[in-house]
């Protein structure tokens, strides 16, 4: 067995444990090192087999007396072994030759397993065997996370020649270490090696000055690479899209009064800043937060017209292909009369239609083009590319969002060689981002917020009430009927099975049709029984946009859905939303999901369903997130709860997050450490570049890039 070698040759010359290695991302000496024990085992000791508790695991060492393989009931290995006090019998179903001669009758042999006592004696089933020809070894041993075909020994071995080879010099400026610090070096070999003895509570006290270290210094590479990506972005070049240019002023006056509402303040304001971003040779970079129904979609609106006046194509993508189709008919509406050509583009689209789109992306005809994440695929080309805007872009990958580069084929005038021109960039968001993640993930990004609602808007009155009173539930449909206005049903996402997801949608859509149905009154407005549509993710796109479009215009009176509405959707008149299993469901998604109604001025209502399950109970996350539902409807304190129940990494999510970026700190419990790297982090890249540089592709190789998408 050798250790691996560090430096990546073809995978096709690797053993599977050198793949292993490489598919966990082991595979420089500093990823080895940095890979730190699950927990230890303490092999420094042996006791003696009579003081051992019955179900306890104990280091033995004895010598064998008999060893032999045995066929009933089944083929196994039984080996004899006595120590100076007392015989134990060892059962093993799994052996190899090489264990058999290491198990021969008088040799001495150490072994570690959980002991039993029963009638029969002392005994231990598939122990740990290692020959005890050496010395006790001084330290714990560590146990790391690891894959089958990955064993520890190998691993250990890897790890060990790595924490000799790997130079873990200083890279911190001196003066500036974290407070109570070690060297990195002492953190890791103390986190692999412990010495005989040491407290297991220590080792696992994040608290303790090995920990610290290593947290402090994840924390400055992750703000030092903040730093870099913020120079970077400064030397990148992007269109200029004057705001005060007469083309842009008189486009966006045609279009704000298609609006038909006066702007809000917030939402004038966040427009100025965004026009004065564009107006820039950098290229913008810039998060539009705003609560859901604060009105975004026209705040984007108007930073396309900005776009598109001055000459250039603006890309506008949203997460599904509901929302891209809403997005697209709303714009068509304004822009089109303007004389502006908008296109559209999604997945779903046949090859004949999305040829005829892509043409006229390419040509530049189509000034506009609203689609789904199809929008960046390789094949669409956007020659004039001037703005791209993401509408939910927590919904998108890492991956997607660094897609967007190099997009567009432009270049600036003049210089030589010709920097490639970027287009800048506007993210949409009803979830805020907390203050902690803003610091330290999203360093680099300008933040606009829409702080407030459009006006005449009446608060949603949010209900929680056991799926016991469904019939309840379903009379209040009824009434709003009545008044002619329209309900969402949404079923649960079970995510094991889009089918039950189905079916219990179907269920639904069955018994509403039921009871509604009957219970049709000779009411002067509904004069036949209410149409209730059904939604779905697996319904063909084209059905699925039909059904949106009918809800939309208000044939249909009620919408069973999954949670494909989620994000999004806009229909003002809609004004009771109905979330079955509410307790199934994320903070931030319910709160997205009642954002569907409120969205007019007819007082609405939500109704959380909930049921207690097999449980019997409802968890105590649950109970908070139905709490906070109904104690608040301010997505800022939405989003900071949701960070309370869930905790950061989940918050962010594996697909926001790219991977764990962060493998030690965690920003709640070492804010102190957060401050003082990013204390540190501007100071330390202006004079001492070099060390930042070093730091930075210690804790990142080259997954940098990755992290500032
Ligand atoms: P979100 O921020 O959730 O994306 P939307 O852009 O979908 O919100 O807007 C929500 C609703 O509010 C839409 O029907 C939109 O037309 C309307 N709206 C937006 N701005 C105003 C305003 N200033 N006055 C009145 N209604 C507005
Ligand atoms: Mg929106």
């Amino acid at each position: 067995m050798s250790a691996p070698s560090t430096t990546p040759s073809t995978t096709a010359k690797l053993s599977p444990a050198q793949k292993a290695l490489r598919a966990m991302g082991l595979v420089r000496a500093i990823d080895l090192v940095l890979h730190v024990p699950l927990r230890y085992e303490d092999e420094t000791t042996i006791v003696h087999l009579s003081e051992v508790e019955d179900g306890h695991i104990a280091h033995i060492q004895a010598t064998v007396v008999r060893c032999d393989v045995q066929q009933r009931p089944r083929r196994q290995l039984l080996v004899e072994v006595q120590d100076s006090d007392a015989r134990c019998q060892l059962r093993f179903f799994n052996f190899y030759p090489s264990m058999q001669k290491m198990l021969a009758q008088g040799q001495v042999v150490r072994l570690r397993g959980e002991v039993k006592r029963g009638f029969g004696g002392i005994s231990m089933i598939h122990p740990s065997v290692k020959p005890a020809d050496s010395p006790l070894p001084v330290t714990l041993t560590p146990i790391y996370p690891t894959v089958a075909a990955l064993p520890q020994a190998y691993l250990r071995k890897a790890i060990t020649s790595a924490l000799a080879s790997a130079h873990l010099e200083e890279l911190l400026p001196s003066c500036d270490l974290p407070p109570n610090s070690w060297s990195l070096q002492q953190a890791l070999t103390f986190l692999h090696y412990p010495e005989k003895g040491t407290p297991i509570v220590q080792l696992q006290d994040q608290q303790h000055p090995a920990w610290q270290r290593l947290k402090a210094e994840e924390l400055l590479a992750q703000q030092l690479s903040q730093w870099q990506a913020r120079q970077q972005r400064k030397t990148k070049r992007a269109p200029v899209l004057p705001w005060e240019s007469l083309a842009s002023k008189t486009l966006k006056t045609e279009l704000s009064s298609r609006f038909g509402f006066a702007l809000t303040g917030a939402q004038n304001r966040v427009i100025h800043e965004i026009s004065l971003d564009m107006a820039c040779e950098q290229p913008m970079y810039r998060l539009l937060q705003g609560d859901v129904g604060s009105g975004k979609t026209v705040v984007a609106a108007m930073a396309a017209a900005q776009c598109i006046a001055n000459g250039y194509q603006c890309a506008l993508m949203a997460p599904t292909e509901i929302l891209a189709q809403q997005h697209f008919a709303k714009l068509v509406g304004w822009l089109e009369p303007l004389g502006i050509q908008v296109a559209w583009l999604t997945g779903s689209l046949k090859t004949r239609e999305k040829r005829a789109m892509m043409a006229l992306a390419k040509s530049g005809e189509a000034r506009l083009i609203v689609g789904t994440h199809a929008v960046i695929s390789e094949k669409v080309d956007l020659p004039h590319l001037g703005l791209v805007i993401i509408d939910e872009q927590h919904r998108f990958g890492v991956a997607q969002r660094l897609a967007l580069r190099g997009k567009n084929n432009l270049h600036a005038e003049g210089d030589t060689p010709l920097p490639l021109l970027e287009p800048h960039l506007l993210m949409m968001s009803a979830t805020p981002i907390p203050r902690t993640l803003a610091m330290s993930y999203y360093a680099d990004l300008s933040v606009s917020t829409i702080d407030e609602l459009p006006a005449g808007r009446t608060p949603v009155v949010t209900k929680i009430i056991h799926e016991e009173r469904r019939h309840q539930v379903i009379e209040r449909i009824q009434a709003q009927l009545d008044a002619g206005c329209q309900v969402y049903w949404v079923c649960p996402l079970i995510e094991e099975s889009e089918a039950i997801d189905l079916r219990n949608a179907t269920d639904t859509l069955e018994e509403l049709k039921q009871v509604l149905g009957h219970t049709a009154p000779a009411s002067q407005n509904t004069l036949s029984p209410p149409s209730i549509g059904l939604l779905h993710s697996r319904l063909p796109a084209a059905e699925k946009q039909a059904i949106m479009q009918s809800f939309v215009e208000g044939h249909l009176s009620v919408l069973v859905s999954t949670t494909v509405i989620e994000v999004g959707v806009d229909v003002p008149n809609a004004s009771l939303m109905v979330i079955e299993h509410a307790e199934r469901f994320g903070l931030s998604q319910l709160h997205q999901l009642r954002g569907r109604v409120g969205r007019g001025s007819t007082a609405s209502a939500c109704i959380l369903l909930y049921s207690y399950g097999e449980t019997g109970r409802l968890s105590e996350h649950a109970k908070a997130r139905l709490r906070a539902m109904q104690e608040t409807q301010d997505g800022f304190e939405i989003a900071r709860r949701d960070l309370a129940i869930r905790g950061p990494g989940e918050f962010m999510g594996e697909r926001q997050s790219g991977s764990a970026l962060l493998r030690f700190a965690n920003l709640d419990e070492d804010q102190h450490l957060l401050e003082w790297a990013r204390e540190l982090a501007p100071r330390m890249w202006s004079q001492s570049h070099g060390l930042s540089l070093r730091l930075i592709h210690r804790w990142m190789g080259d997954k940098a890039g990755y992290l500032n998408a």
